[in-house]
């Protein structure tokens, strides 16, 4: 253990972490970080995406530098700033029309759904809301109560929350028989006693993140759309993780053919920085002043690096880059997995990719302690990656969007070497004991 993982360990609360092997890191740049032992260690987690141009982006340090040396205030609460505005009509010019309303910048994915959560319940008067289990929304009290995800089972729900299972096409074995599961699940919430027109909104994530990196079965969401049009439902495209060049198109919902009412981005929307944002139809959007807001939001400097990664994104072609790579890595660890036995599916889009481990291939039972012991084990050996699954059994990629092919190849090996000396009982389990992951 290095020196400054022990001393955050004396000064800095545990309330915030999430931690699956002791690292510290001093700096970065592009796809690596370095340790504070000096290693260079390659960013297959990007900080959960967060990091969507990699580390001390150029594009992004001249931006926020442009805007801290003349810096127009520290909020939009009560004055409007150029970086702001410039940020909301850039935001609106990338979402389908439908959404092509007004703009809600807030600092993170928690803050952002938390207000959409209240906002469509006030704007509609409808007290109902559908999501789906293993649901990651957010770690604020609002974007917890509708969340499914069992690692907050125990938090107090939204009172009117509704949660309906999501298709898994390889727990079903079959991604038709997974679908139709799911939506005779929907449909049979609305026939006992809940009218679909008390619903005010739909939470989705059009890839599930967190719950396990779960791909939709073809068609299962252009189903929901309907679902939500017929009965007035608003479709709300939870795009934090995995929007904005994550999957090989500039939205995860474009895998689905949908048009959401609603979109919320974060995470890789300020490359490194604190920002998210709602975006929708205006009516909604403007139903009363006042009704969410924080004293730093519409930051400057914030939006400035949000305006700079989606500048990036477009001038040298990363969402290209993430379906390129993203295929490639893609096609390169099922290749491989064939030898790897712990591995029961790879799946993902782009540069969003989901290893799921099991104890073997015919029970697909959960092998959630390898699991665990792999991303250690490959952090040992250079490689940040973490887990994610309502069963923590699924190593969770999501590099920087400018990953290479030499550097995709060199996470690869690295993966398959970790899961190699961790089948062959080469790794201690003792070596997980203080990280409880998740
Ligand atoms: C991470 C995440 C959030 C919450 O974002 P924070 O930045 O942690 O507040 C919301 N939704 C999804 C899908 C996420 O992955």
């Amino acid at each position: 253990m290095t020196d400054l993982y022990r001393r955050e360990s004396k000064s800095v609360s545990n309330m915030a972490q999430l931690r699956f092997f002791p690292q510290a890191v001093v700096g970065g740049k592009g796809s690596y970080l370095r340790g504070d032992d000096g290693r260079q260690l390659l960013d297959f987690s990007a900080s959960w995406g967060a990091a969507s141009l990699g580390h001390a982006h150029p594009s992004v340090r001249e931006a926020i530098t442009r805007a801290f040396s003349d810096q127009a205030g520290a909020s939009y609460l009560s004055s409007a700033n150029e970086p702001s505005v410039l940020l909301a009509e850039k935001l609106l010019s990338l979402v389908p029309p439908r959404s092509r309303g007004r703009v809600w910048l807030g600092h993170s994915g928690s803050d952002a759904n938390e207000t959409v959560a209240r906002m469509v319940v006030a704007a509609t008067g409808r007290r109902r809301i559908l999501a789906f289990k293993g649901a990651y929304h957010g770690g604020t009290s609002g974007s917890m109560a509708v969340s499914g995800h069992p690692a907050l089972k125990g938090v107090e729900k939204f009172g009117g929350l509704i949660l309906v299972p999501y298709p898994n096409s390889y727990a079903a074995g079959d991604p038709t028989a997974a679908s139709a599961a799911a939506l005779s699940h929907l449909e049979e919430v609305f026939s006992a006693d809940v009218r679909p027109e008390e619903v005010a909104a739909f939470f989705i994530e059009p890839i599930q993140g967190d719950g396990g990196l779960l791909v939709p079965p073809v068609g299962f969401f252009a189903e929901i759309e309907r679902f939500c049009r017929q009965h007035g439902i608003l479709l709300v495209c939870d795009e934090v993780k995995f929007g904005l060049a994550r999957t090989g198109l500039l939205h995860a919902f474009e895998h689905s053919g949908i048009e959401p009412d609603i979109v919320v981005f974060g995470k890789g929307l300020g490359g490194g920085l604190p920002i998210s944002a709602v975006v929708g139809p205006e009516p909604i959007m403007n139903h009363s002043p006042t009704f969410s807001y924080q004293t730093l939001h519409g930051n400057p400097i914030c939006a400035s690096a949000a305006l700079a990664v989606l500048e990036t994104i477009e001038k040298d072609g990363l969402v290209r880059n993430s379906a390129d790579i993203g295929s490639y890595m893609l096609a390169s660890l099922s290749k491989r997995s064939r030898d790897w036995d712990l591995v029961g599916d790879v799946r993902g889009k782009g540069l969003a990719i989901g290893i799921e481990l099991v104890g073997d291939r015919v029970s697909r039972a959960p092998a959630k302690i390898q699991t665990a012991l792999t991303v250690y084990r490959a952090f040992q050996l250079g490689l940040v990656m973490y887990y994610v699954g309502s069963n923590s059994n699924v190593l969770e990629l999501t590099p920087p969007l400018i990953l290479s092919t030499s550097e995709a190849d060199e996470g690869v090996s690295i993966i398959g070497q970790a899961l190699q000396d961790v089948a062959a009982g080469k790794v201690s389990p003792d070596l997980i004991s203080s990280f409880a992951g998740w």
